[in-house]
Parts: C-alpha cells; structure tokens; sequence
C-alpha cells in the first residue's frame, strides 16, 4: 500500500499518542481465543468459556470479532473506555480518551478498511453501533466516534428495545435486546456492528444474532477494545507479557488477521 499524505501525518500520531497506551490485539491459537482474542485457560482449548458458551446457544452469531486494542483493567486505555463518554456532545475536542479513540478508529479507517473485505464473502457496506441497554438519554458518544468509520459504511440503526436494571441480564445474549429498525437496510449486507468495549460479548453477540435474524447475510463485530480482566488467572501472564512488558501499539500490526494486512 502506497502512503498518502494523510498516512504520512497520521502514522507519527499515532506511534506518540497510542503506542505506550494501546495494545495490539493477539491472534494466536491456542494463546488466545480464536473469537475474542481473549487469553486462553488451556493451549487445547479453541475458543474462552463464554464464547464456547454463546456459540452453543443456537443463534446466529457474528461470523467474525476485530478488536482494535485491548484494555486491560486499571490501566489508562479501560479508563478511556469510560471517560470517553464524560463530555457533551460537540464538547470532546480536549478530552484526551476522547482524542486517542477517534485517532485509533481513524487509523483503522485508513490503513485497515480494505483488509475486512479481503477477508470476507460480501463488502461490508453498513454500520451499526450498539446502543446502551441502560437506557441512555440523548445521542450515545459512541455515534458521534462513529464519524470516523469508513464513508463507504452506510449508517443502519438498533433500538435497544428491553431494559434490566439487572446487569446480569444486559449482558445475556438475547437477539430480543435489540430491534433492527429498517431490515432492508441490513438484509443480504455484511453489517459491521461497532461497540466501544467487549467484555463478555452478549451485548454485542446479541446486536449480531438480531440482524442475522433480519437477514444479514455476514456480521462483523468492531469493538475498540478487548477487556481485560486483571483479576482473572487466565490473564495474569498475558497481562505481564502482552500488556504491560508487550509492544507499543502499532497501526502495522492488522487487526483482521492479527499480522500483515492480507
Ligand atoms: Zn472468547
Ligand atoms: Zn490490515
């Protein structure tokens, strides 16, 4: 790929403002898991519990997952998983998370677009973002760091259309979480759904399983980032190797196939 000028300006960006920061998500079978690139509990295992667990379910899940940084708890990229959110809208120009995730979906944007497609049976050509189940008011944050995506990637919408105040239950994979608001935009399209974190996956495996359902033809979910969890034993070495004695963050790394662009 030929660097435009754009590449030119963006790429020490990047390197500066994301590399102590961000992580590249691992794509390593049998180190991490081949849906979530979460760490793995044994090299025999496939797939993490929960997504062992959601692809039992019988709904059509996302055919693929394309984190674009982990975010290991207690560390700054978690933190900016939240304080992203903490301005109004139209107010984020000097917040930093806010900063560093358009500039981390903007890279993607411009070096990765291409890398989907060749990977997948249909050019993606929509986008939805997973709305809060929590019963947000006003426009999610998320919406306004979608501005970033590829222009090619027509906008679709999802109501969230059942609310729990228990968390449990939010993060159930459940298609009837959410409602596809105009199903001709979706069926027979390879929809991106765009979510900020992936914990565990529900939400987002729900997002999935409900435009399946309406007749998406492929699913690709983009989360910004992978949590991690630095409580949890599987983790406590990849933390340490990976995360925080790992490589800075780089835009060379492609997070479709976790190694060159294909
Ligand atoms: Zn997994
Ligand atoms: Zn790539």
């Amino acid at each position: 790929m030929t660097e435009s000028d754009l590449h030119k300006q963006l790429r020490p960006l990047i390197r500066d403002r994301l590399g102590a920061l961000m992580r590249n998500p691992v794509r390593a079978p049998g180190i991490t898991c081949t849906t979530c690139l979460t760490p793995l509990p044994a090299p025999d295992c496939r797939v993490c519990r929960e997504c062992h667990r959601q692809s039992m379910s019988g709904w059509p899940l996302a055919d693929r997952v394309v984190p674009l940084t982990y975010s290991a708890q207690r560390r700054q990229a978690d933190r900016d998983m939240y304080e992203y959110k903490s301005r109004a809208p139209g107010q984020q120009a000097s917040n930093d998370a806010w900063q560093r995730l358009s500039l981390l979906i903007a890279g993607f944007t411009l070096w990765h677009t291409d890398c989907l497609d060749a990977v997948s049976h249909h050019p993606v050509t929509t986008a939805v973002t997973v709305p809060s189940l929590r019963g947000r008011r006003g426009p999610h944050p998320l919406d306004e760091l979608a501005a970033y995506l590829p222009r090619t990637w027509r906008p679709t919408a999802l109501n969230a259309i059942r609310t729990s105040a228990d968390h449990r239950e939010r993060r159930a994979l459940n298609p009837a979480h959410f409602k596809v608001v105009e199903s001709a935009a979706v069926r027979r399209r390879h929809v991106v759904v765009v979510e900020d974190t992936w914990v565990t996956g529900g939400h987002a495996q729900s997002a999935a399983a409900a435009l399946r359902l309406s007749g998406a033809a492929e699913v690709t979910v983009l989360p910004l980032a992978r949590r991690l969890s630095a409580t949890f034993q599987d983790n406590v070495s990849f933390l340490a190797d990976q995360v925080d004695g790992g490589q800075e963050y780089t835009i060379d790394i492609c997070p479709v196939t976790g190694d060159a662009c294909p």
